[in-house]
C-alpha cells in the first residue's frame, strides 16, 4: 500500500461538491496500521475508547460515543433525550429538518421547523414553539445547527447560542447542537471549540468533512444521556466491531486538522470575490467559512444545467435548492483550483 498515493485527489476535475471528497493524510495510514484495536460491540475497542474521551474532553463534554455517521449521532442524540408524542424544534432550514427526514420519520416525536436568519432561529417565535399546551406538544429537545450547512456555511454568534441554551434551560428542555462542521465555526471564531459547545447539552461532530477522516461522527454529552445513546446504538446496529482502524484516523483528524481549516475559509473568500468579480447574472454569497452558494437564477440556465456546464469546464459543484449552486473548499483546495473554478464560471457565462 502507497498511503501518499490515497491521500490525495486527482487534481482534475477540481472538485468542489463538499468537503466530505478529503482523503485521509498520509499521518492517518500511519496511525491506522499501529492502531490497537479490539471489538467494540464485546469488550471495546482501545482506539475507539481514546477517540471518545479524546472528543469529549476538547468538546467540555462527560463522554463521547463514536457513530458511523453525523446523521446517526444525531437521530440517537434525539432519542436518547425524548419520550414518544414529544416535539424536537429547530430551524427550519436545518440539516436535521430537511436533510434527515427519513431519520426523524423513526422517532415517533413531531419536528416542527422555527423561521431563522443566517441559520439563528428566531428568538420570539422560538419562545412560542416550545410553549406547551393546546395543540402544542411537550418539547424534548431544542436543536441549533453550527456551521449552518444551508444558511452558506454560517456561524452562529454565541449570545445566540447562549440564549437558545438558556431558554432550554429554564424550561427543562435539552439543548443539542449539530456540529458537522463545529471546527469550521471554531476556526472562524478564533475560539477553542469547547467555548462554542458550553452552549448545548449534547453535540454531534462529523469527522468526514473537513477533518479528512474516511468516515464517521461523535455524540458527545453527559454520561446519562450517553449511556442511553450506547444502548440506541446498538438497537440501529451502529456498533461496529474493529472501529479503531477508523477511529485510529479520526483522532489525527480531531487532532491536526482544526486549525488548517482557515485556509479553507480564505479560499472560499477567494472563490466567492472572482466569481462575484465576473459580473453579469450570478453572484455568490459572502462566505464566513468554506461554503459558497452561487444564485443563477437571473441566468437562462436551470442550476442542474449550470452544474453539467461547470463540469464539461473542468469543475465539480453541486445543485442547491432551486436556482443555486454550492461550492465548498477543502484540504485538497488550491489557489490554482480557485482560480481555475474561476475560469469555468467565466467560460460558461461566455457561453450563454
Ligand atoms: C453532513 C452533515 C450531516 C450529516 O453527516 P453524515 O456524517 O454525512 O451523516 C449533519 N449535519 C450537517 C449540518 C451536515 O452538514
Amino acid at each position: 500500500m502507497n498511503a501518499p498515493l490515497y491521500s490525495q485527489l486527482p487534481s482534475h476535475p477540481v472538485d468542489l461538491r463538499s468537503d466530505t471528497v478529503t482523503r485521509p493524510t498520509p499521518a492517518m495510514y500511519e496511525r491506522m496500521l499501529e492502531a490497537p484495536i479490539g471489538d467494540d460491540g464485546l469488550d471495546g475497542d482501545p482506539s475507539v475508547a481514546e477517540l471518545e474521551q479524546d472528543v469529549a474532553a476538547r468538546l467540555g463534554k462527560e463522554c463521547g460515543l463514536f457513530m458511523p455517521s453525523c446523521t446517526m449521532a444525531n437521530l440517537v442524540a434525539v432519542l436518547a433525550q425524548s419520550n414518544r408524542g414529544e416535539q424536537v424544534v429547530l430551524e427550519g432550514t436545518s440539516h436535521m429538518y430537511t436533510s434527515e427526514r427519513g431519520a426523524a420519520t423513526f422517532t415517533n416525536l413531531f419536528y416542527v421547523g422555527v423561521p431563522g436568519q443566517d441559520g439563528a432561529m428566531d428568538l420570539n417565535r422560538l419562545a412560542d414553539s416550545v410553549q406547551s399546551g393546546g395543540h402544542k406538544l411537550p418539547t424534548a429537545l431544542i436543536a441549533m445547527e453550527t456551521t449552518h450547512n444551508n444558511a452558506g456555511g454560517t456561524v452562529l454568534p454565541l449570545d445566540h447560542m447562549q440564549a437558545v441554551h438558556a431558554m432550554g434551560q429554564e424550561r427543562g428542555i435539552a439543548v443539542h447542537l449539530d456540529g458537522a462542521r463545529l471546527f469550521n465555526a471554531a476556526a472562524a471564531l478564533g475560539l477553542p471549540p469547547a467555548e462554542i459547545t458550553r452552549h448545548t447539552d449534547t453535540v454531534s461532530l462529523c469527522l468526514s468533512k473537513g477533518l479528512s477522516a474516511p468516515v464517521g461522527a461523535v455524540l458527545a454529552g453527559p454520561r446519562s444521556v450517553l449511556d442511553r445513546a450506547r444502548t440506541l446504538r446498538r438497537m440501529l446496529g451502529g456498533t461496529q466491531r474493529q472501529s479503531g482502524l477508523m477511529a485510529a484516523a479520526a483522532l489525527e483528524g480531531v487532532r491536526t486538522m482544526g486549525d488548517r481549516l482557515s485556509e479553507d475559509h480564505v479560499r472560499a473568500r477567494r472563490l466567492s470575490d472572482g466569481i462575484n468579480a465576473l459580473g453579469g447574472p450570478i453572484r455568490a454569497t459572502s462566505p464566513q467559512t468554506n461554503i459558497v452558494q452561487i444564485e443563477v437564477g437571473a441566468t437562462k440556465m436551470s442550476n442542474k444545467e449550470w452544474v453539467a456546464a461547470l463540469e464539461a469546464a473542468g469543475l465539480r459543484t453541486r445543485p442547491w435548492a432551486n436556482t443555486r449552486l454550492r461550492c465548498v473548499t477543502h484540504r485538497h483546495t488550491t489557489d490554482a483550483d480557485i482560480d481555475a473554478a474561476v475560469a469555468a464560471f467565466r467560460q460558461v457565462l461566455a457561453s450563454i
